[in-house]
């Protein structure tokens, strides 16, 4: 999208009609999985930042990055059916038809599906479970995956494994294990099974890894510290 196109699609989709709510579904909004019409009324940039980001890619017809950029993920092997990354919504259909074809090359596609928003129904892990995703109150039971608390596929595949791994060792007689807190695995284990009043779920990401020792300005080199650290203390385990 150019400026023009771009601030014509933002505009519309702000003020898009919105498809009447339960009550249930009113109540919280997870920042990483919000409703697009939501994240664009923080501001006319906000999407521009976020899903629509453009950085990563010139237009090979001009080999200048455009103003705002729409990811498309690929639904079927055969290619003829694609998704828009990063557009839960809760606009009605027809609005959705409406303003997402205003997208620049989707003007004539064909809406199979339209967006609707899911509910995350997950347990109070910060009181229920332990370090392991066993239940404290009956430890015969381990929880994996988004029930939890922690949210996305490689987070809830982390968390199978650690749940899967302890229910073998504890059927064996042998000693649980956690995986070091430096390690997204571990710290993603400490934070669901941490009290918290807010209890909230989580994606993998380096804020819930503690500090390290030396303060690091720079962002990547910080991130490949943090993941040197990681590596390091996952070898010191085994
Ligand atoms: C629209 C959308 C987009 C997403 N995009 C991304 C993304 O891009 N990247 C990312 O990392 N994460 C994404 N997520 C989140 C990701 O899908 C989940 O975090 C992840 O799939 C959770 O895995 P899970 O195995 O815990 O649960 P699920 O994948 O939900 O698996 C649970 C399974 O249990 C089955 N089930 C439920 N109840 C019963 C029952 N009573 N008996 C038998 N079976 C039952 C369900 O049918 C389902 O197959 C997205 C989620 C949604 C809704």
């Amino acid at each position: 999208m150019n400026k023009e196109e771009y601030e014509n699609f933002w505009n519309e989709l702000v003020n898009a009609q919105i498809a009447e709510l339960h009550k249930f579904e009113k109540k919280e909004i997870f920042e990483g999985c919000m409703p697009i019409e939501v994240m664009a009324k923080r501001g006319i940039d906000t999407l521009r930042y976020g899903p629509l980001k453009p950085v990563g890619f010139d237009d090979p017809r001009t080999g200048k990055r455009p103003y705002a950029l729409i990811q498309l993920r690929q639904d079927d092997k055969c290619a003829s059916m694609y998704n828009l990354v990063g557009f839960q919504t809760n606009l009605k259909f027809g609005e959705q038809k409406r303003v997402f074809s205003l997208i620049p090359g989707l003007e004539d596609a064909e809406f199979i599906k339209y967006g609707v928003m899911h509910r995350n129904t997950y347990l109070n892990s910060s009181v229920l479970l332990d370090e392991t995703y066993n239940l404290k109150l009956n430890n015969n039971i381990f929880f994996a995956g988004q029930i939890t608390g922690v949210e996305g596929y490689v987070e809830s595949i982390s968390s199978g494994m650690v749940a899967s791994i302890n229910a073998i060792r504890k059927f064996n007689e042998k000693e649980k294990i956690t995986f070091p807190e430096t390690t997204i695995i571990g710290a993603l284990a400490k934070y669901i099974s941490t009290p918290n009043k807010k209890f909230q779920p989580m994606n993998a990401n380096f804020g819930i890894l503690p500090e390290l020792n030396e303060k690091i300005k720079d962002k990547k080199l910080k991130y490949k510290k943090l993941g040197e650290r990681a590596l390091e203390n996952l070898r010191e385990m085994f």
